[in-house]
């Protein structure tokens, strides 16, 4: 997807039928508690980025669930700063790029209240069982998820659960929460 293609009424949509479980887990916490963590709001904002939703929307969009629980004011001064940067519109002005799987993976695990990470990596694996369920994997495919994550192989896991949700072979393994989103995104687009 190029960049500005995606635009603030598909998300909700879009987090259901296309996001990597990474990126689900974000939304629905940012959602439910109307805030995220820093750690969460840089992975689910580069990665918004990467999907083509523009900075105003971007701006938009988490000022409506940052604004349930504090004033807009408040956002502005502490929370706007930080995802222009994102776009490069602060600091440097670089162009932050969305993190890939290996960056969620290795690097600044979760802690608690954290709502980033990768889910298969940094998950109970009771609470990830239950979640793949939820989101309607039959049971053998939640048991051959759960063998690829006993193994380490956290990519080969949600590249299975790409295929399990969506019903075709995956046309390479998962390596980018956007990678994921492009692949899926042309699949029910079709
Ligand atoms: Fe996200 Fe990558 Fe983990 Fe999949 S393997 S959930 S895309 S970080």
């Amino acid at each position: 997807i190029a960049g500005g293609k995606v635009t603030l009424d598909q998300i909700d949509g879009l987090s259901r039928t296309s996001y990597p479980l990474c990126m689900r887990q974000l939304h629905t916490a940012l959602k439910e508690n109307h805030h995220l963590k820093h750690g969460g709001r840089l992975q689910y904002g580069l990665f918004l980025k990467g999907i083509g939703l523009s900075l105003e929307e971007a701006l938009i969009f988490w000022r409506a669930e940052f604004t349930k629980l504090m004033d807009v004011d408040k956002f502005d001064k502490q929370y706007a700063y930080n995802i222009r940067h994102n776009y490069g519109k602060e600091g440097k002005r670089a162009d932050y790029t969305p993190y890939s799987c290996m960056k969620i993976i290795m690097s600044n695990p979760p802690g608690p209240g954290d709502h980033h990470g990768c889910p298969f990596r940094h998950s109970d694996a009771d609470l990830l069982r239950q979640r793949l369920a939820a989101y309607r994997v039959p049971k053998k495919g939640v048991d051959e998820i759960m063998a690829f994550v006993k193994e380490s192989h956290y990519q080969l896991a949600c590249t299975r659960y790409y295929e399990l949700t969506h019903g075709v072979m995956a046309d390479s393994a998962i390596n980018h929460p956007n990678q994921y989103f492009d692949e899926s995104h042309q699949v029910t687009q079709k």
